[in-house]
């Protein structure tokens, strides 16, 4: 079972549109909630500053949301987040990477590739206010291969249905309940947070 939405509601913030805040705390390891949306090439998709919400599904896919409905695809990046993703049978879950307090913003980071020359002007500024905060939401490129590596080697322990084109991810009968501690811990390690 994902999260239900009574733990969180939609927020607008000051400086980064509509955001997820926790209305109650939510458990270190919990599942906040499952990336819906259409499957679409990643050369269809259209990212700007206002429309910033599509993420990465697999090499050749990418993830559209339905921006009318609630959901995890308001997460905020924030550079230290206190949430994270974990790829579910090819479905991309968010998950409390620590514990959340109630009135906390729900932040996941955004783990784009290495900003390049098609990136320019690079619209992914991160404004999340942290001492440690890279004021972009692109990685290095040893941090971006580096979490490659981790999430294949996690994602291969579930199976990924066949998706095509154009068709909307459906939500799964199950969920697991909680991330597994070695996920958590592999997460900590390979981005050096001071939780
Ligand atoms: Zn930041």
């Amino acid at each position: 079972m994902l999260l239900s939405n009574d733990y969180w509601e939609i927020r607008n913030t000051k400086e980064k549109g509509r955001g997820l805040f926790a209305k109650k705390d939510i458990a270190k390891g919990t599942v906040i909630g499952d990336y819906i949306g259409k499957i679409i090439h990643p050369r269809d998709a259209v990212v700007d500053e206002e429309n910033f919400y599509l993420i990465y599904y697999h090499d050749s896919a990418a993830i559209l949301p339905d921006l009318e409905k609630p959901g995890i695809h308001l997460l905020n990046h924030a550079c230290v987040p206190n949430a994270w993703l974990y790829t579910y049978k090819g479905h991309t879950l968010a998950f409390a990477l620590r514990k959340i307090s109630k009135e906390e913003e729900i932040t996941i980071p955004y783990l784009l590739s290495p900003k390049d020359d098609s990136c320019n002007p690079c619209p992914h500024i991160c404004k999340c206010k942290d001492f440690r905060c890279t004021k972009t939401m692109h990685l290095s490129k040893d941090r971006y291969n580096k979490w490659r590596t981790f999430n294949e080697k996690w994602a291969k322990k579930t199976k990924r249905k066949r998706v095509s084109y154009g068709k909307e991810l459906s939500v799964l009968a199950t969920y697991p309940k909680t991330i597994s501690m070695n996920y958590i811990n592999g997460v900590n390690t390979l981005f050096e947070f001071m939780l």
